[in-house]
């Protein structure tokens, strides 16, 4: 298996939502482009299937670079209007367990949920069915309900955080912030500098300057290590 986390944002062009939502295929890959520079930062290994390449040509893609875990994007429909909340579909134990992390990671933003289960076994759907790796489709919230539409596009940004993290903590990994306030933050907080020198963020370090966050950050490693 590879290490490479196979992202498949619907296609579905024809699925359009309410409320100005457009189309599942034009949302879902407006979402996954927010979800990717979160596992770039992050360092996590993953292949974007082509928006207009079929959900079968997905699969036989992921299987022959053999991913690591299968991750399907799409919004739901057939509530009537009144459902809303999202649901993880799942073929294996595998997708199961992931598909439970990407619930708890939304609900946690507040998503507004009446779904009696937002976790269901699907053996017929083509990308967990025809996929190696395990796999999940994840139905973000219903595009055809007020509700989740508000969801699905008013907190686009917060909803591509949740799952990358989810993505990011399953893959050994740790989360790097997305802005220079948090990341100068972190440096704060961890003592690798100070901003006494009145400089600004895109100031260049010097070789000697950049040694000494070296030494720092080996000094914060030595004590974590020595802490467990
Ligand atoms: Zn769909």
């Amino acid at each position: 298996m590879s290490n490479i986390w196979y992202l498949s944002p619907s296609n579905q062009s024809a699925n359009i939502g309410v409320d100005g939502y457009g189309s599942e295929k034009e949302q879902m890959n407006l979402l996954v482009d927010e979800i990717t520079p979160h596992l770039d930062r992050a360092g996590v290994s993953f292949h974007r299937g082509d928006p207009d390449i079929t959900i079968q040509q997905r699969a036989s893609e992921s299987n022959d670079m053999d991913a690591c875990f299968h991750l399907a994007f799409h919004s739901n429909a057939g509530g009537n209007g009144n459902a809303w909340g999202p649901v993880a579909l799942y073929y294996s134990e595998a997708g199961k367990r992931f598909g439970q992390k990407l619930v708890e990671g939304l609900l946690a933003l507040g998503q507004q949920n009446n779904r009696a289960s937002n976790l269901g076994q699907n053996k017929g759907l083509y990308e967990l069915r025809k996929t190696k790796a395990p796999a999940c489709l994840l139905e973000v919230d219903f595009h055809d309900s007020a509700v989740g539409v508000a969801f699905l596009t008013k907190r686009r940004s917060e909803i591509a955080e949740a799952i990358a993290r989810c993505i990011i903590e399953a893959d050994g990994k740790v989360f790097v912030p997305a802005t220079s306030e948090e990341c100068t933050q972190l440096c704060l907080d961890w003592g690798l500098f100070d901003l006494s020198d009145g400089l600004g963020w895109n100031t260049s370090l010097t070789r000697r300057e950049a040694s000494v966050l070296v030494v720092r950050l080996k000094d914060l490693i030595v004590k974590e290590v020595n802490s467990q």
